[in-house]
């Protein structure tokens, strides 16, 4: 966002908020409808909207459809209990470990300790690296291909400007990047 915008979003909102104070309509959100007709609807950061039957919203400055993030949220659920050794799982890195090991730290501690015991871990260990690359990989090339298929559309920012991707990146030049870059993940594999 250049800084015209930024200084004509600002002069918006403190004429509402100046009117607001006159009439003390104190209450009211300065936000909305100054100067934006129902054709240009402002959306900010978070804010979730349905558009031609979608449901749509704004993340980390780009309009994105909502049902993908629904998919993530349930990916992060993570139960009250460790299904391992049933302990409450109240650890801030419990929470952290949980979606890639589906048990509390304790028990990857535990399990690692046990592994090196029997002299297993190295292969353990790279494998988690490996499932790690892998990982990697597929949220790399899911979001590849997302500005691969947007790369042609325009986008929100978080102010809720419209910008258009012309002038970046070709299809083609995303692909190429796309499959370097697969090439470069799959080499940190452990083989
Ligand atoms: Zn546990």
């Amino acid at each position: 966002m250049n800084d015209n915008v930024l200084k004509k979003e600002f002069s918006k909102k403190d004429v509402q908020r100046a009117r607001n104070l006159v009439t003390g309509n104190t209450n009211s959100r300065t936000t909305e409808g100054v100067g934006y007709t129902k054709k240009y609807e402002h959306h900010v950061e978070g804010d979730v909207w349905e558009e031609n039957g979608r449901k749509w919203t704004i993340k980390n400055g780009l309009k994105q459809n909502i049902t993908k993030f629904d998919k993530f949220k349930k990916m992060g659920n993570i139960p009250l209990f460790c299904p391992e050794c049933n302990t409450l799982m109240k650890k801030e890195l419990d929470k952290k470990v949980f979606p890639a090991y589906q048990k509390c730290f304790d028990c990857i501690v535990d399990y690692e300790a046990q592994l090196q015991k029997e002299g297993k871990s190295e292969e353990y260990f790279n494998d988690l690296r490996n499932q790690h690359v892998q990982s990697a990989i597929n949220g790399y090339e899911e979001f590849m291909k997302d500005q691969i298929k947007k790369s042609n559309d325009s986008y929100v920012t978080e102010a809720g400007d419209v910008e258009s991707w012309k002038g970046g990146k070709s299809k083609e030049e995303l692909e190429r990047e796309l499959q370097e870059g697969i090439v470069f993940l799959e080499n940190l594999k452990i083989k």
